[in-house]
């Protein structure tokens, strides 16, 4: 593995360093072979993991999000059935049940930010960066502040608690009545493992190095 042990690295500059984001361990940074990775000795977090196609599978999980998305935000959410009335309900109508005033208001906005416009806007900014890396062009004007952006805003990223919310949330309504899952409830569901599983699987140091390389 192409890491050095920490004692050797004060000379070293900056941006020849990597820590773990998990324990803080500071390493010297170099590219590991295609395909082989580069491990946290101490816990054992991935740091970097050059894989052929990364890019690609990068782009093709973004735009399945986006598409989720927009299929999640226009078909119905919920439908709930109590005593021959039924009620259908998408994502949207469920974030703004608050919306009758007052600071609610707001709290509906923000539900609205942090399960659709932030993830989806996420997902747009990763787009814009490696896009341009896939087909080996330099990347777009600002390509470095946006990819920042999207990893700043990723603990903003709030889907996954909403979707367990409305789960648990269902299960206690569920002797009351009956309550069905639209195809938006398991798009959103899609899409919050897709999400989790991009966030988890992106190689971020890779993806700055062409960054800083091209630019
Ligand atoms: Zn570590």
């Amino acid at each position: 593995m192409s890491m050095t042990e920490a004692t050797d690295l004060a000379d070293l500059p900056l941006d020849e360093l990597i820590a773990c984001p998990q324990c803080d361990a500071l390493y010297r940074a170099r590219m590991p072979a295609m395909g082989s990775r580069a491990v946290c000795k101490r816990c054992h977090t991935v740091l970097i993991a050059p894989k052929t196609n990364a890019y690609l599978h990068l782009i093709v999980l973004s735009l399945t999000v986006v598409v989720l998305m927009v299929g999640a935000v226009t078909f119905p959410f919920l439908g709930v059935n109590v005593a021959g009335f039924s009620n259908k309900a998408s994502v949207v109508d469920t974030a703004l049940t608050f919306m009758d005033g007052g600071w609610m208001v707001a709290l509906s906005m923000f539900v609205v930010a942090f399960i659709i416009l932030i993830p989806l806007f996420r997902a747009l900014l990763v787009l814009y960066v490696v896009a341009p890396l896939t087909l080996g062009r330099r990347p777009f004007l600002g390509a470095r502040r946006a990819f920042g952006w999207s990893e700043d805003l990723r603990p903003w990223s709030m889907a996954e608690i909403f979707i367990i919310g409305c789960a648990v949330a269902l299960v206690k309504v569920a002797d009351l009545a009956k309550v069905e899952f639209g195809p938006a409830f398991f798009m959103f569901a899609a899409l919050v493992v897709i999400t989790v599983l991009q966030d988890i699987n992106m190689d971020r140091w890779s993806i700055w190095k062409a960054l800083e390389e091209t630019s």
